[in-house]
């Protein structure tokens, strides 16, 4: 058995000897030209706790002497020997080992956010495309409703320039080989704008139709929408939301003023996010229609662009409250630089 070379001190003294320590079976024996020879059984001793990160460590006996010395070397002998429960090992092990402790940690919170942004959208997905139509058409005529009672009013669009657009999105929704029953309305509000709903139906404002200044613009727009509907976009977004506010309040226990606004949070954020991977899939969807169909890409960067110019404009005019009223095409979404740059990329694939 190693000797290890350390320090003595008697019971409230702060006089050092210098001693040989080892551990000789079950017992320590403590050996110094001053202090002769004597053993303590390991069970009897108290292994002090590690102070800050030095390799010093201390064993106090059960007369109040101790002793001190370098390394872990022998401590990690006496509880191989010790029979005392395991419990003071165990809190030796957290203590050396606190790195394990930090990734145990990590993985744990690695889980769960796996859970909330893979776990979740998965869950929502499988859903959302399980639920029979009805529920689809029931949350997109009750959606559209609720519009019409509040912020759409009729369009003023003339009959041809409807019936233009209509069968330009007729088009689209063939060529995305969906069940559902597609169809394009019409509504003017104060604002340039298109979404879809559940049950197929998208929504253009008359001020978007006023602002594009060709008919693919609105094109690119409106495969977009017929692809959030082919991805079930809209109900897979309303199922994610619902399903973390109930995690989140069967967590916090009860629904009161605080955890209402703690549930809130996160789902803004994981909505925030899976809006992104959403719009990116939409965007996708819309640039390989226009591919398949002969049209430049850049049809979407240029309707975008003056979207995003008239959206900063709109924000100056009317201040926050049209914000969050509705699912829009810009404002949910900023018009990021790597959206547009997809379909300029792609356009100069073409123009090669
Ligand atoms: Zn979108």
């Amino acid at each position: 058995m190693t000797i290890v070379e350390g320090f003595f001190y008697k019971k409230d003294s702060s006089k050092q000897y210098s001693v040989s320590i080892q551990l000789v079976s079950s017992y320590l024996r403590v050996t110094g030209k001053d202090v002769g020879n004597f053993e303590y059984l390991v069970d009897d001793l108290t292994i002090e706790p590690r102070v800050g990160k030095t390799s010093q460590r201390s064993i106090t006996f059960p007369n109040g002497g101790l002793i001190e010395f370098h390394g872990d070397a022998l401590i990690n002998s006496i509880l191989d020997v010790s029979t005392r429960s395991n419990k003071h090992n165990l809190l030796y092990q957290l203590e050396t080992k606190w790195r394990y402790v930090t990734i145990a940690f990590a993985v744990m919170v690695g889980c769960i956010w796996a859970f909330f942004s893979i776990g979740i959208p998965l869950i929502a997905k499988t859903v959302a495309y399980n639920l029979p139509v009805e529920v689809d058409m029931n949350l997109g005529q009750h959606t559209l409703y609720l519009l019409d009672k509040t912020m759409l009013k009729p369009s003023n669009l003339d009959n041809a320039t409807q019936l233009r657009l209509r069968t330009h999105f007729q088009k689209i929704a063939k060529q995305s080989e969906d069940k559902r029953n597609f169809s394009l309305k019409f509504r003017d509000a104060d604002f340039a704008n298109a979404f879809a709903l559940p049950n197929g139906v998208v929504v253009m404002t008359d001020d978007l139709v006023e602002l594009a200044k060709n008919d693919n613009e609105l094109v690119s727009i409106l495969a977009h929408e017929v692809g959030h509907i082919v991805y079930r976009h809209g109900l897979r977004m309303v199922l994610q939301d619902a399903a973390v506010g109930l995690l989140v309040t069967i967590y916090l226990g009860d629904i009161s003023a605080g955890t209402i606004l703690s549930s809130s949070l996160p789902t803004f954020y994981l909505q925030a996010k899976y809006s992104r991977a959403f719009e990116t899939e939409a965007d996708k969807y819309s640039l390989t229609y226009l591919q398949k169909n002969n049209i430049s890409p850049m049809v979407f960067v240029t309707i975008m662009q003056r979207l995003a110019a008239q959206d900063k404009l709109d924000e100056h005019k009317h201040g926050e409250d049209k914000q969050g009223k509705i699912p829009e095409l810009m404002s949910s979404h900023p018009l990021t630089k790597n959206r547009i740059k997809m379909f300029i990329d792609a356009s100069k694939q073409s123009n090669k």
